[in-house]
């Protein structure tokens, strides 16, 4: 039962993937793939049944800022639903839960761990300098005039792969799977993705977050698998706070699935604030 959130997160991330591949699909078996009209799009920007469109928003914030001219209504409407969407859960729980990328990683860590990758409480650089990396993309697109990140995204890359079976630019793909690999922590998604960055700012507002009841024991077996940043779970373990309420939790789950004392769960608006009842009993 613990590890249902974490079993529910793979079979929707499978899921997007399938959704993004059925064009694909249905044009290698000859157009009788069922449903197959329903969607088509890339992670960029999709339309659902022909009518309603979904956009990336910071991709949208890219092209604004790039063309110095408004977007058009739908593409503005298809990325402010987005937002509003992953704004009100909890806004990474798009690289939780969507991300084809992190899905990705998630498998070469796992291949990694065992072929003896350790699995350390580790961040290699600070995490948020995502958000830096989110702002200098976006002043870039500026300077140049073209939606910079959109041009080297392996996101894009990889989600173009899928949907259109374009395999252009998946060179920085590579090279981030190779890093994941060898490297301890989780570099890409915990410090450098500038869409993970973006959404990080506006991950505090979600209404939902991991909870944790008092029993703690400080092992730290949670912070070992925190697919965001091992040190987010600090004011939970410490006591000082509730719920894990830093903007970068993806509401993966796992903590919740490797807590050997149970007392992890999601909530809805649990307290962040030091006022708020200790969670920790190890002392
Ligand atoms: S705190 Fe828990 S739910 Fe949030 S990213 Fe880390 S492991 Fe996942
Ligand atoms: S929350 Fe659970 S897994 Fe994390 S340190 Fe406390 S007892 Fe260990």
């Amino acid at each position: 039962m613990k590890k249902a959130l974490n079993i529910l997160r793979h079979v929707v991330q499978v899921s997007v993937l399938m959704l993004f591949m059925l064009p694909l699909a249905a044009q290698a078996a000859g157009g009788i793939v069922p449903g197959a009209g329903s969607f088509f799009g890339t992670l960029a920007s999709s339309t659902i049944l022909q009518q309603i469109v979904l956009a990336d928003p910071f991709a949208a914030l890219q092209v604004l800022v790039a063309s110095k001219e408004l977007l058009a209504p739908v593409l503005l409407t298809g990325a402010a639903l987005v937002l509003l969407l992953y704004g009100l859960l909890r806004a990474r729980i798009f690289c939780g839960w969507v991300c084809p990328v992190g899905l990705l990683l998630e498998l070469v860590d796992w291949i990694a761990l065992k072929f003896g990758k350790k699995a350390v409480e580790k961040t290699v650089l600070d995490r948020h300098v995502k958000c830096a990396v989110a702002g200098c993309m976006l002043l870039l697109s500026a300077l140049v005039g073209v939606p910079v990140f959109e041009l080297l995204s392996p996101i894009g890359a990889l989600s173009r792969a899928l949907a259109l079976g374009v395999t252009t630019g998946l060179g920085l793909l590579a090279a981030i799977v190779v890093v994941e690999a060898f490297l301890p922590g989780r570099l890409w998604c915990q410090s450098l993705c500038p869409l993970g960055g973006f959404y990080e700012l506006f991950g505090r507002l979600g209404l939902l977050r991991i909870r944790a009841d008092a029993g703690c024991t400080a092992c730290g077996s949670c912070k070992r698998v925190c697919l965001a940043d091992p040190q987010i779970l600090d004011p939970v373990i410490q006591g000082t706070a509730q719920a894990v309420c830093a903007g970068d939790c993806m509401l993966c789950g796992r903590c919740i699935a490797v807590c050997p004392q149970q007392i992890l769960h999601v909530s809805l608006r649990a307290k962040c604030d030091t006022d708020a009842p200790p969670a920790t009993s190890n002392g």
